[in-house]
């Protein structure tokens, strides 16, 4: 059986030609699957029956199911997805932020280790297919009834979205399949720890997202202690490859900051950190730590915060402040952890890997 979940439109196109079909077809095909959410080739009332018959024996569409759905009180939406081998991933529905956003997960699990993350604390488990990736968005946009509205996409989720380049950038193009859900590329985000060499392959690519760094931290030190893999590729390192990302006129990259309480929030790390951004095209968003079990650190008090900005806001940068979402679900940053899916050493599978 062939996935069509996990299917180009071009790929799609030599497989209704393989089954004896005209490749028009594949287009019909590709908006039921993504325009219209819908999976069961018997339904595909504008294929021929000879067609449908075809597909029904050599296709099949996969989706993930929904294991657990929670809602948190502002709105967000935890969402408990089981794979065909029973790995269990999540994803998030964040409303009115202020489009509507999915937090997409690319990876069951992080090899990336970042000491404030429980996804990091899992260790990787495997890469997700570009079909896993992809799923994610038409599942949610079909249950929340949003397939033809317009909504964001945040590669936020469990994983590392450039550790798992391919599969990544496939999705992305599936997804901006204009016959699909024509996602632009403007309305995907994709965010990285800072694996160098990606991120310049990313800089190469047609379908140019827009690039989120998680960078939590203003000094080589600090970053080391808290980001394991600054060791491969220091801060600067990281710097470096934004300043030669091309950026579309009027977008910047966004700068991701974790405030970890008596870490990296003082002043002199404010002071630090408008040092280390000078000439490139950012804005900073402030992420104060969503406190968690098992996460050795505390969350910074409003004050701090607020003071920390303002060094940042006084000496030009462009700054957010997070407002955290669905934490009494576990689904805010940093929190998002399936138990029990086979725990490995994070430093050892980066170590390995890298
Ligand atoms: S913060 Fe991101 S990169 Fe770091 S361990 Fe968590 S999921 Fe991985």
């Amino acid at each position: 059986m062939v996935d069509l979940a996990g299917l180009e439109l071009k790929e799609l196109e030599d497989f209704v030609e393989s089954l004896g079909h005209r490749r028009f077809h594949a287009k019909q095909l590709y908006r039921w699957i993504w325009k219209r959410g819908v999976t069961d080739f018997a339904q595909m009332t504008n294929l021929g029956r000879d067609l449908r018959a075809a597909l029904g024996t050599a296709a099949t569409v996969s989706t993930p199911e929904v294991v657990r759905r929670d809602v948190s009180e502002d709105g967000t939406q935890k969402f408990v997805l089981r794979m065909a081998d029973g790995r269990q991933i999540e994803s998030v529905f964040i409303p009115d932020t202020p489009a509507q956003t999915f937090c997409v997960s690319t990876q069951v699990g992080c090899a990336m280790g970042c000491a404030f993350c429980l996804t990091g604390r899992m260790g990787l488990v495997r890469n997700l297919s570009a079909a896993e990736i992809t799923a994610q968005v038409r599942l949610l946009a079909r249950t929340l009834d949003l397939l033809d509205k317009s909504f964001n996409i945040v590669l936020m989720g469990m994983g590392e979205p450039l550790h798992n380049y391919d599969a990544t950038m496939k999705a992305l193009r599936m997804l901006n399949e204009p016959v699909g859900l024509a996602l632009h590329p403007k309305r995907i985000t994709l965010s990285t720890v800072g694996l160098v060499p990606m991120m310049d392959k990313l800089a190469q690519e047609p379908l140019m997202p827009n690039l989120a760094v998680s960078l939590h931290a203003a000094t080589e030190e600090t970053r080391g202690a808290i980001v394991p893999l600054n060791r491969k590729y220091s801060m600067q390192d990281v710097i470096d490859a934004c300043k030669r990302f091309p950026l579309a006129k009027r977008r910047r990259i966004m700068f991701e900051y974790v405030m970890l309480a008596g870490v990296n929030d003082s002043n002199e790390d404010a002071r630090k950190l408008v040092k280390v951004l000078a000439g490139v095209k950012a804005k900073v968003n402030l992420l104060p730590l969503n406190a968690a079990a098992g996460i050795p650190f505390e969350r910074p008090d409003d004050a701090r915060v607020n003071e920390f900005a303002k060094i940042l806001v006084d000496r030009g940068l462009m700054v957010s402040v997070r407002k955290s979402r669905g934490r009494d679900i576990r689904a805010a940053c940093g929190q998002l952890i399936v138990e029990g899916q086979g725990r490995q050493s994070a430093a050892q599978r980066l170590a390995a890997e890298l």
